[in-house]
């Protein structure tokens, strides 16, 4: 290691596996959440009550920083947008710093993490309204057009972890947009895979998919004018679910009013089964959409992914990569549809 590039106070790094080629994120803010090693379960009982939540109105200040806020009729906000209190990159950094320790490749955390919060703490996105949900989507547009040009921003990912399983640390309906210097492994496999199924057989690989599905219907699981769900034949975990827009779209930036209503009906679908079906099960949802790195992906198709907390990583996973699934993606679509 050399010793000019030995910073102190890292913050937000980002570390290159020799071997793997991909990036781990360090950062160090993260473990002084204020729910990091709590006992879960008080945290869970404490949390069950709005006035100890950080996310409600009485508890979170009209802040300068807000960088989005929607309001109703009375001038009370239904959604806000604002920056995470324990990023994981820092807007602070002014350059990725790109450099070398002794074999390695190291560059700093430069990036946004913002967190969007709904009004209720009551009520998730299963619960809301469909035009709520459209609601959502339009403030992760407005939140990724805003991010997608700013300097040495690569990909924005806008997720969402609901229940303490799937590692959502405020109970508050919430959700988190990250925007990131580098393209994530996940992401840079998934388009990559695309390119090359483009490549050999001149049609994009999730339009073939897509049309299977609605030819077999053993795997789907709902399906409007816009948007279609489905169990994928090669579900990584048990109850996965996929949602595609039937026309080949290559960027979620450009998702319009009418898709954002269709959309939410989809997610209001799939996340309401996930409650009643499968007795409201922690899940993960994010989306894969193509990279704001300058390069044109239309080879890409954009979708949202949901992940049902239903299996934890062990021995045979971490040693080989292979998943295992419990359940096949046609029976789960087949309890998922009830
Ligand atoms: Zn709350
Ligand atoms: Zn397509």
């Amino acid at each position: 290691m050399t010793t000019k590039n030995n910073r102190e106070n890292i913050f937000s790094q980002l570390r290159k596996d020799l071997v793997s080629g991909t990036w781990v994120l360090f950062s160090t803010k993260r473990n002084q959440r204020p729910d990091c090693f709590k006992n879960r379960e008080r945290k869970n009982e404490k949390e069950k009550n709005e006035k100890d939540c950080l996310f409600c109105k009485e508890n979170i200040s009209n802040q300068e920083e807000d960088t989005l806020v929607y309001t109703k009729k009375d001038n009370d906000w239904s959604l806000k947008v604002f920056p995470n209190k324990f990023p994981a990159l820092s807007s602070e950094y002014k350059d990725i710093n790109k450099r070398e320790y002794g074999p390695f490749e190291v560059i700093d955390g430069i990036g946004y993490h913002e967190v969007l919060v709904t009004e209720d703490h009551n009520l998730d996105m299963a619960e809301l309204e469909v035009i709520q949900i459209a609601e959502i989507l339009d403030a992760y547009q407005d939140r990724y057009v805003s991010l997608m040009n700013r300097k040495h921003i690569k990909y924005i990912s806008i997720f969402k972890n609901y229940g303490y399983d799937a590692g959502a640390s405020i109970r508050h309906p919430h959700s988190q947009i990250v925007a990131m210097p580098i393209i994530d492994p996940d992401v840079f496999r998934s388009i990559n895979g695309s390119e090359e199924y483009f490549r050999v057989h001149t049609e994009c690989v999730h339009c073939v998919m897509i049309g299977w599905e609605k030819e077999s219907g053993k795997r789907m699981i709902f399906e409007n004018e816009d948007f279609i769900v489905v169990c994928p034949f090669v579900s990584r975990v048990s109850f996965e679910m996929r949602v595609y827009p039937k026309r080949h779209l290559s960027y979620f930036e450009r998702i319009t009013d009418v898709q954002k209503i269709k959309l939410a009906e989809a997610m209001k679908f799939c996340l309401s089964k996930l409650k009643k079906n499968l007795n409201d099960a922690s899940y993960n949802m994010f989306l894969h959409t193509s990279p704001c790195d300058g390069k044109t992906y239309d080879h890409y198709h954009w979708h949202f992914e949901i992940f049902p907390k239903t299996n934890t990583w062990a021995g045979l996973e971490l040693s080989t990569g292979i998943e295992i699934c419990a359940i096949l993606p046609e029976r789960a679509a087949e309890i998922l549809r009830k």
